[in-house]
């Protein structure tokens, strides 16, 4: 399988480098796209040898364009894009943070190259217009998130569909009073208790913004109304998400909490192999499940997220932005963490609706929404 990472360098990315180096001849590396961690890329490029490489700035594809002579350096998006247009991939793997994911993934589908798709703000600012092009170029999106990776597996005809079930694990702040939560410190927020990740999506997973963006995600990968679609908060993390039948069956997912299966899973689908850590599962073991409603009062985020999935049109693409630009301020300990749901609710509340969308449409909302989310920062107004 000729594959290429867009995002090798991240925490999915990483992780996918493992299992790539578990399945020796499986897999052809074509490119390797990595942010700016070039001792991190160096050394990926090294294990796995790809043709093409990108990075973020064009000092860093210098430097590597001198020391891999016969490798092709790309740099910034249109790097990203071009790498993700080449014909000869059989799968992409978009594992990059944030919106730089979306354009790259519509090259992609253009070319029709099949996507394993970690990225789901790409969904979440253009899902109709992503799964549409997908389906008219008979491309598969295969989810990478644990959650959609479940329903995914679990879902076979989708008109006996009677709901999704997303499992939650809660976060840190699970339990915790809303007065621990608007005074948490980014090192709080950072601690998750199941699963580590890069920071944006620790901090989404804090707020439960995360799901929020989950919820969205699945509505468009399964094609379902968003009052079809269950959030349900799990601490263990054992069950990643479940489908329930209109004969009242409900066929879930179960394993311990690891991205590397559901990543693998993505990369080789629709054939399974044995994993890097394959462990027995053991339902002794894991002793015990427990479930609970969602606290929309200590995560109104989750709530705004329905709301905003609901409306449609810009409207995500006005969350997400706010969200993200208030997660970065954030985490550079210009804001509180409250602060995020109160940017992201406000940026979403004064916002004109704009519905189906062009995609140059959706790119300049998310612009213009990341200015003004800037601007109320910088001129402190939530603060
Ligand atoms: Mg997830």
């Amino acid at each position: 399988m000729k594959i290429s990472i867009l995002g090798s360098t991240g925490s999915i990315g990483r992780q996918a480098v493992e299992v790539i180096q578990k399945m020796p001849g499986f897999f052809e590396v074509v490119s390797l796209c990595g942010g700016d961690n070039v001792e991190l890329l160096r050394q990926q490029i090294k294990l796995l040898n790809p043709k093409n490489v990108c990075v973020k700035s064009e000092s860093n594809a210098q430097l590597l364009e001198k020391e891999f002579p016969k490798i092709n350096v790309f740099h910034g998006d249109e790097g990203l894009v071009e790498i993700a247009s080449d014909k000869t991939n059989e799968r992409i793997l978009v594992s990059v943070s944030g919106k730089t994911g979306l354009k790259p993934t519509l090259a992609a589908i253009e070319k029709g190259v099949d996507i394993a798709l970690a990225n789901k703000e790409t969904l979440v600012m253009a899902g109709d217009i992503v799964m549409k092009r997908a389906k008219e170029k008979g491309v598969k999106i295969l989810p990478v998130d644990s959650e959609h990776g479940a329903i995914h597996q679990c879902l076979s005809n989708r008109k006996e569909v009677e709901k999704l079930i997303i499992t939650a694990s809660g976060g840190p702040f699970r339990e915790k009073t809303i007065d621990d939560i608007k005074h948490a410190t980014v090192e709080e927020t950072l601690h998750h208790p199941r699963w580590n990740m890069g920071k944006k999506i620790t901090i989404d997973s804090a707020t439960l913004m995360n799901k929020g963006l989950e919820v969205i995600e699945a509505h468009h990968l399964f094609d379902m109304p968003y009052d079809k679609i269950q959030v349900v908060v799990h601490p263990q993390s054992i069950v990643h998400s479940a489908v329930e039948y209109v004969d009242g069956s409900v066929i879930a997912q179960l394993g311990f909490p690891t991205m590397h299966i559901p990543i693998q899973y993505a990369l080789t689908y629709p054939n399974r192999f044995e994993g890097i850590e394959t462990r027995n599962f053991d339902f002794i073991k894991a002793a015990r499940l427990d479930f609970d409603a969602p606290d929309f009062e200590k995560f109104p985020c989750l709530k705004l997220a329905f709301e905003a999935g609901k409306a449609g049109g810009t409207v995500p693409v006005v969350m997400n932005a706010a969200n993200e630009e208030a997660v970065f301020a954030f985490l550079n300990e210009k804001i509180s963490l409250w602060n995020i749901y109160e940017i992201t609710n406000f940026m979403v509340n004064s916002h004109e609706n704009i519905e189906n969308p062009s995609i140059e449409q959706i790119f300049e909302t998310d612009e213009k929404v990341r200015n003004s989310v800037r601007n109320l920062i910088k001129d402190e107004k939530f603060v």
